[in-house]
């Protein structure tokens, strides 16, 4: 039995036919946790789609009226970039219910893991990039408002921009001090203790909003334009894994001395991974796995509740995406059991 739970439900599935996005991972992720016996039938509980209310807490009417009635512009459905169907509308309000559930669950027992959701590109009026709602920014201001927690942060280790997520909780910001020499890390053995070598490109805001958010990404990568994160970790192409998990030190050090959150929102895309269609960074699917550790031992030593969504995955082999995402949960659970 694992120590925490897995929100999933076979129609997390997005019905988007032959597509770069593997729709099918989800249910792959879910039989391969069974199979391998890391977790068992009762692991799992079922989400329940978002509501309208819910959904509108970050989108705007004119956008949600547009899925319901299947009245998106011809551009519009460009930039969504997977096919639109009132099926698709059903799957991405499920996601979005699953995250609700997950930071419910991340609340009330340390952590919650969605084997789904982590659809950081889409906007309050927009969808784009595979993604048509912001899940995790709508479990955010669900929690808020049924006066669970007023503080939130954004972890964003997909390697592309969280565009969706800079824009909903973007404010007002001026550029501050640079990231610290001292690791978040530092609270807790065999974390990596480097400092990273490669020259990132680092924009950090003095913070002004109730959610804090971190994206670690690729710069030369989709979205061409990233609104501004409140800290920015432009990394260059090709970084390998002892650069990349001293850079998520830092970002994660950097943010949690300038706050404090009450829910941690890990958004762990598989497509830093160096097989990725989509992706240019170097890591190595262990390299992944130790930086699902670096967060969740973080978040652990501080006592900050995390809710784990998916995000993206992209490898020319998807069981090797299925592997990554497996890991996640394998990487909570030696070091929640503890
Ligand atoms: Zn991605």
């Amino acid at each position: 039995m694992l120590p925490f739970k897995l929100v999933y439900s076979d129609d997390y599935y997005l019905p988007i036919g032959p597509h770069v996005f593997p729709a099918e991972k989800y249910k792959r992720i879910h039989d391969r946790l069974l199979v391998s016996r890391i977790a068992e039938p009762a692991d799992f509980v079922t989400p329940h789609p978002a509501t309208d209310q819910d959904v509108l807490l970050v989108h705007t009417p004119q956008y949600i009226e547009k899925l319901k009635t299947g009245t998106l512009s011809p551009r519009e459905q460009m930039e969504l970039e997977v096919p639109f169907s009132p099926a698709l509308v059903k799957a991405f309000w499920l996601a979005a219910g699953g995250s609700i559930r997950a930071a419910d669950h991340a609340l009330s027992n340390g952590i919650g893991i969605s084997i789904g959701g982590g659809f950081h590109h889409a906007f309050p009026d927009h969808g784009e990039g595979f993604c048509m709602i912001h899940d995790v920014a709508i479990a955010i201001r669900r929690m808020q408002r049924d006066g669970k927690i007023r503080y939130a942060m954004a972890v964003d280790c997909d390697v592309h921009q969280g565009n969706g997520t800079a824009a909903i909780f973007g404010g007002t910001r001026t550029t501050s001090e640079p990231l610290p020499s001292v690791p978040a890390s530092a609270l807790t053995p065999s974390s990596p203790e480097k400092s990273p070598t490669s020259l990132a490109k680092i924009q950090t805001h003095s913070h002004t909003g109730d959610v804090f958010t971190i994206s670690l990404h690729q710069e030369n990568n989709y979205p061409a334009w990233k609104p501004p994160s409140s800290i920015d970790i432009n990394l260059p192409d090709e970084i390998g894994d002892d650069d990349y998990l001293a850079w998520l030190d830092n970002a994660l050090s950097s943010g949690l001395r300038q706050f404090d959150p009450e829910l941690l929102c890990y958004i762990a895309g598989a497509d830093p991974y160096r097989e990725d269609q989509l992706g240019g960074l170097s890591l190595t699917i262990d390299g992944l796995k130790k930086r699902d550790e670096l967060v969740f031992r973080v978040a652990k030593a501080r006592g900050i509740p995390v809710m784990v969504t998916l995000a993206g995955g992209y490898a020319r082999n998807v069981e090797d995406t299925v592997t990554i995402h497996r890991n996640t949960v394998i990487a909570a659970t030696e070091v929640f059991t503890k």
